[in-house]
């Protein structure tokens, strides 16, 4: 994987969770933090790790994040904090800055001085939870519009047919990417067409919402 480099100012929970995520793709992640503790904790896993108060422009350029792909913002409750640091980095030259934002209103001030993704990780995680309580078997939303969804279906009555033979696209208009045989741990992509299914294979399959709501499979 190609490596590439981040920076992440505030390592308090979203911060370092997402500083440990970006080491284990192989990625070069240098942090920051006004608090020593949070900054000891953080040389275990990241690249580099530096104490410094990021709302000092003079101490935010002497970080060099300017030469980094993507800075990611998240310092908390204090937005005072998060809209100085990133004003700061959008005028030393930061290509792309990521804040963790706490309010809509947060979020419009931090777009007016140049933020350039907002993001509401809790907002997100609810959504994300809420969807998979909704639909059993939701592995995800697809993001290309028009209510595209991942999910899986468990066979039973389509046992002893074919991909080929149930035609699930023309019929149904769904597509199987996926099949994991009753008893193996693991899916396999793209299934063959032409092998019969088992009670209990379970089909990764995508389509619309509303196509895949009460499918008897
Ligand atoms: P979040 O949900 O954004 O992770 P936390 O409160 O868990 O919120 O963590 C915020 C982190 O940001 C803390 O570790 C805090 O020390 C750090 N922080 C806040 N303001 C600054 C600042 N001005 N400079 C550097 N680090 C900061």
């Amino acid at each position: 994987m190609e490596k590439r480099e981040f920076g992440i100012i505030g390592l308090g929970k979203f911060g370092m969770s997402l500083g440990q995520s970006l080491r284990s793709h192989g990625q070069i992640v240098v942090g920051v933090d006004s608090d020593p503790d949070k900054v000891k904790a953080a040389s275990e896993f990241l690249t580099q790790s530096y104490l410094a108060e990021a709302t000092d422009k003079v101490a935010l350029k002497q970080l060099h994040f300017s030469d980094f792909g993507e800075v990611i913002v998240s310092t908390g409750k204090s937005m005072e904090a998060s809209v100085l640091i990133t004003l700061f980095l959008k005028e030393l030259g930061c290509r792309r800055v990521t804040v963790k934002a706490i309010s809509r209103d947060h979020e419009k001030v931090l777009r007016k001085v140049g933020a350039d993704e907002v993001i509401f990780p809790e907002r997100y995680a609810a959504d994300q939870l809420a969807a998979k309580l909704a639909v059993p078997g939701l592995i995800d939303y697809l993001p290309l519009g028009h209510n595209v969804i991942l999910k899986e279906l468990v066979v039973e009555r389509w046992a002893a047919k074919t991909l080929r033979e149930l035609n699930l696209t023309n019929s149904f208009g769904i597509q199987v990417v996926a099949v994991k045989t009753v008893g193996e741990k693991n899916f396999i992509f793209v299934p063959r067409a032409d092998r019969p299914l088992q009670r209990g294979d379970v089909l990764a399959v995508i389509g619309q919402g509303e196509s895949l709501a009460d499918l008897n499979s």
